[in-house]
């Protein structure tokens, strides 16, 4: 089967653990970087057209990508990163930095994406999964994002159009892809100011979350009321160990990768852990990471 003829980088036979953050997974069959939202449409069709399955990918850093690998095509979107700065807004590529666009905002003196400042994920993928911390969420700052539809339609949809919820969102829902969004900030404020907030914000995240190792995040979302960390911590969990992936000693929803782990070993701790947290406090544990399957 011939490739179309793209200007983005192609991959045949890649390894997944490149692509998360985890350093996770077998071989991905064939990995593409489009260019620009038409070089992501014109693959998409393509695949379409000759059955492939597609995964679409940021910078892998809520994911759990599968040993035995990916049949078909990973797109990923980190070449799709244009940027527009407005004076209080800005127009940006799916695949931006979301910790690149903080810092240049603060550089700016914009105030409102401080919270982003170390979620090491595209801006596209944080729309999509309503990405947040520290009280603020991106959902907040959506003024307009173009998506891709399944069926390959380009739809540009208002910020009040979108249903944002915890880590989730309407895009999510409809299986959307986000292409290119507006983000809205605030002007005024002083870059050094907003800076050292990011720097305190950063600080606290080293003290309490294992950034040494490969990760992916919080692995659980919180329950209703509780906390998922302090839950597992009280059950016991941490420091436990299957082949090289652990729950962390640092920080209880996070599972590290001590060497060489394998995303079986993952699946099997995220499901005891689970089962634990059922029988003792009667609560079910949602993962948060997305779980890709072969
Ligand atoms: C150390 C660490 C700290 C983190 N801290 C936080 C935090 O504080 N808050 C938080 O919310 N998250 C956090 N995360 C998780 C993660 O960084 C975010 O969820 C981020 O938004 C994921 O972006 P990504 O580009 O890596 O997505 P990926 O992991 O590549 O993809 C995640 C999902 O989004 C889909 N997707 C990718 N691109 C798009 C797109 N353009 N349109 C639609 N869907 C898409 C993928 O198919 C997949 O289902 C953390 C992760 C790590 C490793």
């Amino acid at each position: 089967m011939n490739l179309p003829q793209v200007k983005g980088r192609l991959e045949k036979d890649y390894s997944l653990k490149k692509l998360n953050t985890w350093r996770i997974g077998g071989q991905a069959e064939t990995v593409f970087w489009p260019e620009n939202s038409n070089e992501l449409l014109d693959m998409l069709n393509w695949c379409q057209q000759n059955s492939l399955p597609i995964v679409l990918l940021g910078r892998g850093s809520n994911v759990l990508l599968p040993d035995k690998g990916l049949r078909g095509m990973v797109i990923v979107t980190t070449k799709i990163d244009s940027i527009n700065w407005q004076e209080d807004r800005v127009q940006v590529g799916a695949g931006y930095s979301l910790i690149r666009l903080a810092s240049e905002a603060a550089l700016r003196g914009l105030q409102g994406l401080e919270f982003a400042c170390g979620i090491p994920g595209t801006i596209g993928a944080g729309i999509a999964i309503n990405a947040g911390a520290h009280g603020g969420e991106i959902g907040n700052l959506v003024e307009e994002v173009k998506v891709l539809t399944a069926e390959g339609k380009i739809l540009e949809l208002n910020g009040e159009e979108i249903k944002f919820s915890y880590r989730d969102s309407s895009l999510v829902q409809n299986g959307y892809w986000v292409l290119e969004s507006t983000i809205r900030l605030k002007a005024g404020g002083k870059s050094s100011d907003i800076r050292e907030k990011m720097k305190t914000l950063k600080y606290k995240r080293r003290q309490t979350q294992p950034l040494e190792y490969p990760n992916a995040g919080s692995i659980f979302r919180n329950p209703p009321g509780h906390s998922a960390g302090q839950l597992i911590e009280q059950a016991g969990w941490k420091g436990y160990r299957l082949g090289e992936a652990e729950v962390s000693e640092k920080h209880a929803n996070f599972i590290i990768n001590k060497g060489n782990a394998k995303a079986d070993d993952v699946l099997e701790l995220i499901s005891i852990v689970q089962q634990d947290i059922k029988d003792k406090y009667g609560l079910v544990l949602e993962t948060e990471v997305k779980i890709v399957n072969s």
